[in-house]
């Protein structure tokens, strides 16, 4: 099966923080491989941007580097780097200051889709917007995209959107979770919305529970004090958590358009229930011979800020009433992955005098490592010995269905910037959305700062702190097990 690559519009991208690890990391080995691809046209331009001084053959060699370090070697062409790179330009800009800005105001065209993505920090997104507007750099069909995190608590997040809302309309802003560009969770509308088989067992009457899973084996070494100000919750559960349930959750929207989808999201997120001390677990990793623990990660030996989280949430509404999602992710576990478990209930009445080998019905749907989807259906046990039952997967690896194909997937980043350039919103966050999940989240965490809880203790490559694997066993649950 070969994918379609539909070209977009010529474009002119400023990356502003173009220097930076983001944009080394994702967002230009991600352009060069749309590039290779054939979806860039080739009058496109990408415009670096920071303080650094740097002239465009030096952001040319930095880009080079980032390729060489960040593309696979099959991917690495020396003639497409050399014309990738042809239509590379940098300007030496300062957020907070007036210089570079008329030079980059020169540099745009008229008739090019104008993007700026804002790879910076939050702080700076109310300077650089002033800014493309002081100097007539943005138009009206012009597009911004902004980073995570997107404040810090629903004070902050309505501050930056306000700023935001200055100067430019909802529809010129693209909030990034690069999750929603993950091929797994497209998918999971496609799974729900495009088949009859799931949508009339998808409620509280077929479906025991959910479980979604967002495991990491790093720590937050090199960046613990930063992330000491944050922790699991805001960091992974208000974003990308949230958005993972709210696909799993949302009724079917009429149409598969930006605001469409995203006003059955919302609902979702306005459906959430407060959740009560009892069903949330707090962890911190512990120190491990020759490995340092979160305290000393994040160098605070008083810190209650949690690297792993697990949280019992309920969706106040016709549909999800009785079934419980259990969301969990911490960092320093077992394993690195990432998945959504949908749990069938049992049937009715079982026909078979040995059930033994029941087991329920589980939709996993996998988001990392080996994107894919698997179905665990009950079947009879091959050969003589009578009708005994056994679990099997029905597996879908995009990696075996698509070949090659499967594995060059583009990356989040990549499939998101694209959607940037065609205008599409669909799969990036509404300042709406973004103010409910933090209206949602900032009650739990003031519980748990008001009652001063401390984060509990947990093994370094275990599935986190016993508290949490109580939380389901309460409930005659468990959870599934960590692994890659
Ligand atoms: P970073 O490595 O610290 O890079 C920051 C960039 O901003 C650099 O290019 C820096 O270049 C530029 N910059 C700093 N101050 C500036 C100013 N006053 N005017 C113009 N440019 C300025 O940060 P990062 O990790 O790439 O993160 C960028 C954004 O993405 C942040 O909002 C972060 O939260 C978000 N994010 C990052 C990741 C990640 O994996 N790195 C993941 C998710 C979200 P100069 O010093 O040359 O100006």
């Amino acid at each position: 099966m070969v994918s379609r690559v539909i070209p977009v519009e010529t474009f002119d991208l400023v990356i502003f923080g173009a220097t930076g690890d983001l944009a080394r990391r994702k967002i230009l080995p991600g352009l060069y491989r749309r590039y290779l691809a054939g979806q860039v046209p080739p009058d496109s331009r990408i415009i670096g941007a920071a303080r650094s001084a740097m002239d465009k053959a030096g952001f040319q060699a930095l880009v080079r580097e980032a390729i060489e370090e960040f593309v696979a070697a099959d991917k690495r062409d020396p003639a497409a780097i050399a014309d990738f790179t042809d239509r590379l330009d940098y300007v030496a800009i300062d957020a907070k200051g007036q210089e570079g800005w008329p030079a980059l105001a020169a540099m745009m065209r008229q008739g090019a889709v104008r993007a700026f993505y804002f790879s910076v920090a939050p702080s700076l997104f109310g300077d650089l917007a002033e800014r493309l507007h002081l100097h007539g750099i943005a138009d009206v069909d012009s597009r911004i995209v902004v980073e995570k995190p997107f404040g810090r608590d629903l004070a902050t997040a309505r501050a930056l959107n306000d700023t935001l809302a200055t100067h430019f309309a909802e529809h010129q802003i693209y909030r990034i979770d690069h999750y929603l560009g993950k091929e797994t969770v497209q998918n999971l509308m496609a799974v729900r919305f495009a088949n009859i088989l799931f949508e009339p067992l998808w409620n509280s009457q077929f479906i025991d529970h959910v479980q979604i899973t967002v495991a990491e084996t790093v720590g937050v070494e090199g960046r613990g004090a930063y992330y000491d100000k944050s922790g699991a919750m805001r960091d992974m559960v208000q974003n990308h958590m949230m958005q993972l349930l709210c696909l799993i959750a949302m009724e079917p929207p009429f149409h598969f358009d930006p605001d469409t989808v995203r006003d059955e999201k919302l609902k979702v997120i306005r459906a959430l229930q407060p959740v009560p001390a009892e069903d949330i677990v707090r962890g911190q990793y512990l120190a491990t011979a020759g490995a340092p623990g979160y305290l000393a990660d994040a160098e605070n030996p008083d810190s209650r800020t949690e690297s792993y989280i697990a949280l019992k949430v309920h969706v106040a509404n016709w549909r999800w009433k009785g079934t419980p999602f259990y969301l969990r992710t911490g960092k320093k576990l077992r394993a690195r992955a990432s998945e959504i478990a949908i749990t069938f209930k049992e049937p009715p009445h079982s026909i078979f005098d040995d059930a033994s080998g029941w087991r329920e019905n589980v939709l996993v749907i996998r988001l990392q490592p080996n994107e894919g989807m698997n179905l665990k259906v009950m079947i009879k046990e091959p050969g003589p010995g009578g009708m005994r039952l056994t679990q099997v997967p029905l597996d879908m690896s995009f990696t075996e269905a698509f070949g090659d194909e499967g594995t060059d997937m583009p990356d989040a980043y990549e499939r998101l910037i694209m959607d940037v350039i065609r205008g599409n919103q669909t799969l990036f966050m509404r300042g709406d959305e973004v103010e409910a999940a933090w209206a949602w989240t900032d009650p739990i965490i003031q519980g748990w700062e008001a009652r001063g809880d401390r984060p509990k203790g947990y093994d370094a490559g275990s599935s986190g702190p016993e508290d949490a694997l109580m939380l389901m066993h309460r409930d005659g649950r468990r959870w599934r097990e960590i692994k890659a």
